[in-house]
């Protein structure tokens, strides 16, 4: 195995990154390019063995990262901001090469994204604090501890900018970190790991093990040295994960799958609602806050249809690097197959293809909106994580509401209406994590991030990324001279 390989002209490190050294495996895992379904190169396949060298590497490290000041930890998080920043192209179009989402989006919203990540939680670590209070003249002092090893676990459709939502306030909290990237994108975790060495962060404060979930997973979130596990991914995946971290009782954030509403109301603006609609398309609708159910009310349905046809058909689907499309491929053969087996099967079942529903050559897949299906169909109720819509109509608030809540997930929901006082109603009685009112995908690293019901345990973002990663802790202190006499 190469240790090296170039990738559209950066060189990319193939080994794990573990207590500052780069490490082999005797065996590897070939990575492929979904723009063309090329190899790319061969990955180090980590198994039990590298785990515990990365946790040990991280429980090592520990002590001595959460004894630095919180502002020289800002320092170091800055520093690799920077870093990052300088190399927003290469990791661009490493991204690009290795997930098929767009170049353009890459290059100008995500990696910046990256950046920002680090300079807001090095800035929201030194601005951390409760007051501290009293009680009959003692003080309360609550401090946010760091909590020790953390394993954060991420998946392909937007790999740098989950993972450095996760490493970000792990290292600022003054925690160590073992980062497993999904292994259908390993490469821009292997360049973090160079950027954060380029940037001082001593050896094995951040460690990167590469491999399959199956074959390394467990013996990472079973160890029982790993004081927190953040995972985004798939609810089968979080399962299996909560139940490895059961024998340590591990804490766990779970960021997991969707399949969130759209709510298009008569009084919508019906040009705004067809572009936020058209929009659940972006990275080829594999994006976990998708709206994917549109549900639009009837009067105003066909309209609605008629408009976003026009636009979807117009998007330009094709090569993720050319600045002119809009959808690329999808990640790998074997989510092309799922979402086409999703889309045949609520076909035979009765549904209607308005747009769509086909595979196209390479790993492309038609941008689908289907009608006619039922609320408890398959088509309906799962995450098919590809470019596929469904459309169902309803005749008020009540159903829109009723229909929009019958799922088990509750990550995302889009409310689209004219009059404030719907909009106040419809989203107070709306199960979701988030719910966006005449827009999407705006989002604040303040705000509290993440889902109800399958979609999730816990919340990350501002202070709720703290509470995760830290170890909070009030200490009672009496006054001088002061004695119990109880
Ligand atoms: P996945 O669950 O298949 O894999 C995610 C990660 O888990 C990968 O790194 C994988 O190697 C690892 N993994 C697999 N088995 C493991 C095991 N037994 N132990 C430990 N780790 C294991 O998910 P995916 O297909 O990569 O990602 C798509 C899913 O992620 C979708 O459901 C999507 O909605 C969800 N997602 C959620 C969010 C969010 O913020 N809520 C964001 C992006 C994606």
């Amino acid at each position: 195995m190469a240790d090296r390989i170039v990738v559209a002209g950066v060189p990319v490190d193939t080994r794990h990154w573990i207590g500052g050294r780069r490490v082999a495996s005797v065996e590897t895992f070939t990575d492929h390019s979904p723009v063309d379904g090329q190899p790319i190169g061969e990955i180090a396949r980590g198994g039990p063995a590298e785990a515990v060298a990365a946790v040990a590497a991280a429980r090592d490290a520990f002590p001595a990262w959460a004894a630095t000041p919180r502002a020289e930890r800002a320092r170091i998080l800055h520093a690799i901001a920077d870093g990052v920043d300088k190399r927003v192209e290469e990791l661009a179009i490493v991204e690009t090469t290795d997930n098929g989402a767009l170049l353009r989006s890459h290059r100008r919203g995500v990696m910046p994204r990256v950046a920002h990540n680090f300079r807001f939680f090095a800035d929201w670590l030194l601005q951390l604090d409760h007051d501290d209070f009293e009680t009959r003249g003692h003080t309360n002092h609550v401090s946010w501890d760091p909590a020790g090893p953390c394993v954060l676990i991420t998946p392909w459709n937007a790999p740098l900018m989950l993972a450095t939502w996760k490493v970000a306030p792990a290292l600022a909290a003054g925690n160590t970190v073992v980062l497993k990237p999904a292994e259908w994108s390993p490469l821009t975790a292997s360049l973090l790991a160079d950027i954060a060495a380029e940037a001082g962060l001593p050896a094995g404060v951040l460690n990167v093990v590469q491999g399959y979930g199956a074959e390394i997973g467990d013996a990472l979130t079973s160890h029982p040295d790993v004081r927190r596990i953040s995972f985004t991914g798939s609810v089968p995946t979080a399962r299996r994960i909560a139940a490895s971290a059961a024998a340590n009782l591990t804490p766990l954030s779970l960021e997991l799958g969707g399949k969130s509403p759209l709510l298009v109301f008569a009084d919508a603006d019906l040009e705004l609602a067809v572009e936020l609609a058209v929009e659940q398309y972006d990275n080829a609708g594999q994006v976990c806050l998708a709206g994917t159910r549109l549900l639009v009310e009837e009067s105003v349905a066909g309209e609605f249809t008629r408009r976003f046809v026009e636009k979807a058909t117009a998007l330009t689907q094709g090569d993720p690097r050319d600045e002119g499309t809009d959808i690329g491929p999808n990640i790998h053969p074997r989510q092309l197959e799922k979402i086409d087996g999703f889309v045949q099967r609520a076909l035979g079942a009765g549904a209607r293809a308005v747009i769509g529903g086909h595979r196209k050559d390479g790993q492309y897949y038609e941008p689908t909106l289907l009608t006619d299906v039922a609320q408890d169909s398959e088509i309906v109720q799962e995450e098919v994580f590809g470019p596929v819509l469904t459309l169902q109509t309803f005749a008020g608030e009540d159903e829109a509401v009723r229909l929009a809540n019958d799922t088990r997930f509750g990550l995302a929901a889009t409310v689209v209406t004219g009059d404030p006082g719907r909009a106040e109603r419809v989203t107070a009685q709306l199960v979701a994590g988030t719910v966006w009112v005449n827009c999407f995908f705006v989002r604040d690293l303040r705000a509290p991030f993440g889902g109800s019901r399958l979609s999730g345990v816990g919340r990350e973002g501002g202070t709720w990324s703290f509470d995760f990663y830290c170890d909070l802790k009030n200490t009672v202190t009496a006054p001088k001279g002061w004695k119990d006499h109880g």
